[in-house]
């Protein structure tokens, strides 16, 4: 008999499904899978719920809602100084899961070639090779997280169609400097290129600004900005995701849409919209609680021996497991965490190449978008299994 697509059917389950599971079927805490514990502003879930049963149950026009598009168009002004055309220069997606795999579906031919940085989300791989491109992937290395000059450069090359920036990142919480980020603009222009950058965590930040690529210099025709609304009010289930790109990338990035999910749920796209124009006070509300969350969470795992670092945005910190591994891998101790201290964490290995070098297997990741309560009673839990005395 044929068989099924061979690559799909050899990927494994994502990690975030495979340790959210583990951690039900274990009563654990669950610092694995990134989402908060609370419930998103009252408002949007108000707006959400009364356009339901107001008529917005059929189709949403294909680049979506004009008051969502409009809404993210002025939040563009409005947050970065970019002017913003809603007409032609944004698309609705269902998250920024979808929006990833139709941007690089618009920009891809077989054969292409793709720098991304590692470590990396895990939707970014599958679905470039499903394209036929050609990952080439670069690191930014602990503790520190440094982005080295030369092997991006080196990641270059004439065949380079885009580079994916995932800013602030997953898993590492790197908010890339302005340095950084003219430095990757000289290159997209250098080997005239374009820019993906994943900005899903644009709004949490911690003492530091994210700075969209597309605001540097000759970025405006080249980047493609992607946002997420789970992320923005802390609704991860609502799957509503924003593209911003100049139109003559929105027009193709409109067919793949077109062809994936057509539409987005209009009841959610209206809640969405009213949520961006609550402006920079609400935004910096949110970031301030998950900031001191993070630091609670932080001070916490050194004082237990498993040393944090530098996370200046996104839902996570990584802790270094070294003093405790006890021979472990990052995969083994996360499995042991769960079991024997009821706390769910996600190893970092999962999130480099399967097909790359060795990754780092000291390192794990822990979300701290969780209540207070339930960070100091992961870091109980953990206190009655490690002291910072053992390794
Ligand atoms: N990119 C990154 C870096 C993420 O962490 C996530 C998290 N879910 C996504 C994209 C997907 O966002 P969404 O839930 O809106 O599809
Ligand atoms: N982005 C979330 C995380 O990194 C997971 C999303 C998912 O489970 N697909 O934890």
């Amino acid at each position: 008999m044929k068989t099924p697509n061979a690559f799909l059917g050899s990927l494994p389950t994502t990690i975030f499904t495979t340790m959210s599971q583990l951690a039900m079927a274990h009563g654990a805490i669950n610092l694995g899978q990134g989402f908060p514990d609370t419930e998103g502003p009252a408002e949007l879930i108000d707006a959400a719920a009364e356009a339901l049963k107001d008529g917005r149950n059929q189709y949403a026009p294909l680049t979506g809602l004009p008051e969502l598009r409009e809404a993210v168009a002025r939040a563009n002004g409005r947050d970065y100084g970019l002017d913003i055309d809603p007409a032609t220069e944004v698309i609705v997606t269902s998250g920024a899961t979808e929006a990833l795999a139709v941007s690089l579906m618009a920009l891809i031919e077989p054969g292409d070639e793709v720098v991304l940085i590692e470590p990396l989300y895990d939707t970014y791989l599958p679905v470039l090779r499903l394209l036929g491109a050609v990952p080439r992937c670069v690191r930014v290395e602990a503790p520190d997280w440094h982005l080295p000059e030369d092997a991006l450069r080196a990641a270059f090359s004439a065949k380079t169609k885009l580079i994916l920036l995932n800013s602030p990142m997953n898993p590492s919480g790197k908010v890339f400097s302005p340095q950084e980020l003219d430095l990757i603009a000289s290159l997209v222009l250098e080997h005239d290129c374009y820019a993906l950058c994943d900005e899903v965590y644009e709004h949490l930040t911690f003492g530091v600004k994210h700075i969209p690529l597309m605001t540097r210099p000759g970025m405006r025709e080249r980047a493609i900005r992607i946002g997420s609304a789970g992320k923005s009010f802390s609704v991860t289930g609502w799957k509503i995701g924003y593209i911003t790109a100049c139109p003559t990338l929105t027009a193709v990035i409109a067919k793949a849409h077109q062809i994936i999910a057509f539409s987005s749920a209009p009841n959610l796209q209206r809640a969405v919209a009213k949520g961006l124009d609550l402006g920079e006070s609400f935004f910096t509300t949110l970031s301030d609680s998950l900031r001191a969350r993070r630091d609670l969470f932080a001070e916490g795992l050194h004082a237990l021996g498993f040393p944090t670092l530098p996370a200046d945005g996104s839902y996570f910190v990584v802790a270094d497991i070294s003093a405790h591994a006890n021979g472990r891998d990052d995969v083994a101790f996360c499995r042991d965490l769960v079991v024997e201290s009821g706390v769910a964490a996600i190893p970092v290995s999962a999130f480099y190449d399967p097909q790359g070098a060795e990754p780092p297997r000291h390192l794990i990741r822990f979300a701290f978008c969780k209540t207070e309560a339930v960070l100091t009673e992961a870091l109980d839990r953990l206190g009655r299994h490690f002291s910072p005395q053992e390794g």
